[in-house]
């Protein structure tokens, strides 16, 4: 079979990390980049570390509103699409590009696969949660990574087949985080101790776009009782200095700002670290498989299960639950979530059933 794989950011490059490599031992796989992620460390880094297939069409697309960036990527898409007349159109996540490859294989009445179907915030402000719910809507498969997505869907009374095969993600994390336990240099760069700092990650439009959620961002994050190194999107990084809230940053003693990582640095630090400060969906989960506490810069999130079994505390942008939730010892138990690691390869098997019963 064919397949067209659309992937265009940070997180996706991981999720295809896991997928591609099984789908080409079987079939035919064309890598399309949107460009939504551009820069070398959001992107690049991520095809040389991971072991990604080159992109074999590079669409080079960022920048731009969503609506702006959507379409265009959308027009580009169909076109490529048209060209290679795939049987069918695979898609992960939440993203534009998402959104776009779906939405561009449905009009071309080609069958699309939806990676992490059925995740749902609630919250229809987060631009995600809208490419969430129509790219499932779209789908003929719709691949999920736990049972609670798939009910959601049910509920929902989506047109496709859907399947419960795991997370991709957890595959990727479940290879790395190991090799990424016994290193260390990373932290020695640092100068960090493990155990003893906290890592963050922050770039949602609803923590970094408005002025005054992005202030309280700076507060919670200089607030914290331990060394916190913060791995700073490019989005988050534009947004504090249009504020002049850079430099309150960098002045605090506690705060190291680092551009964003490579995978294994940023999984070695997730790995040691005595907790994690993000408003990222990928970071809570591996945080959870890392067995390291989450503190999620949100009020809401998709990943409900890290949640309910106390590895994930919300605490919004709120300094005294951050402090709160430090205090709490870590939960005794950590069952399984999101699948044992073989979701790629369940993955490629409910694609292969899709090409027996086209
Ligand atoms: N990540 C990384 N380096 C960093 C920060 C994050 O490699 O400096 C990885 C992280 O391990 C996870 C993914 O990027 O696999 C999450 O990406 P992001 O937060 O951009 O997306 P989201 O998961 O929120 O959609």
């Amino acid at each position: 079979m064919r397949v067209v794989t659309v992937i265009g950011n940070r997180p996706q490059f991981v999720k295809a990390a896991a997928v591609s490599v099984h789908l080409r031992e079987e079939h035919d796989e064309l890598l399309v980049h949107t460009g939504q992620h551009y820069d070398d460390e959001l992107s690049g880094i991520f095809v040389r570390e991971l072991d990604i297939p080159r992109p074999e069409v590079e669409l080079g697309l960022g920048g731009g509103s969503n609506a702006a960036q959507t379409s265009a990527m959308l027009g580009a898409l169909a076109t490529v699409l048209e060209y290679h007349r795939p049987e069918a159109v695979l898609v992960y996540g939440d993203t534009n590009s998402t959104l776009a490859g779906g939405l561009a294989a449905a009009q071309s009445a080609l069958p699309v696969a939806h990676v992490e179907a059925g995740m749902r915030s609630f919250d229809w402000s987060m631009p995600e949660e809208l490419n969430r719910v129509l790219t499932d809507h779209l789908s003929s498969l719709l691949l999920c990574s736990s049972e609670r997505a798939a009910e959601q869907l049910g509920q929902e009374a989506v047109r496709g087949h859907v399947e419960v095969v795991g997370d991709v993600m957890v595959d990727v994390a479940l290879t790395v985080q190991p090799r990424a336990r016994r290193r260390t240099e990373v932290l020695d760069r640092y100068q960090l101790a493990s155990d003893r700092f906290l890592l963050a990650t922050a770039h949602r439009p609803g923590n970094v776009d408005d002025p005054e959620r992005l202030a309280m961002l700076v507060d919670v994050l200089t607030s914290a009782p331990d060394p916190l190194l913060l791995s700073l999107h490019p989005r988050t990084r534009d947004r504090l200095e249009r504020q002049g809230l850079l430099a309150r940053l960098s002045e605090a003693g506690s705060v190291t700002v680092t551009p964003p990582l490579g995978y294994l640095d940023f999984t070695t630090l997730l790995c040691h670290a005595r907790a994690v400060l993000t408003d990222s969906g990928g970071v809570q989960k591996e945080a959870y498989l890392a067995g390291v506490r989450c503190l999620t810069l949100r009020d809401r999130t998709e990943w409900v299960e890290t949640v309910a079994t106390g590895w994930n505390t919300l605490i919004d942008l709120d300094r005294d639950a951050l402090l709160d939730a430090l205090e709490r010892p870590a939960p005794a138990e950590r069952p399984p979530l999101y699948g044992a690691g073989d979701a790629a390869a369940r993955v490629v098997a409910a694609l292969d059933r899709l090409a027996v019963g086209r």
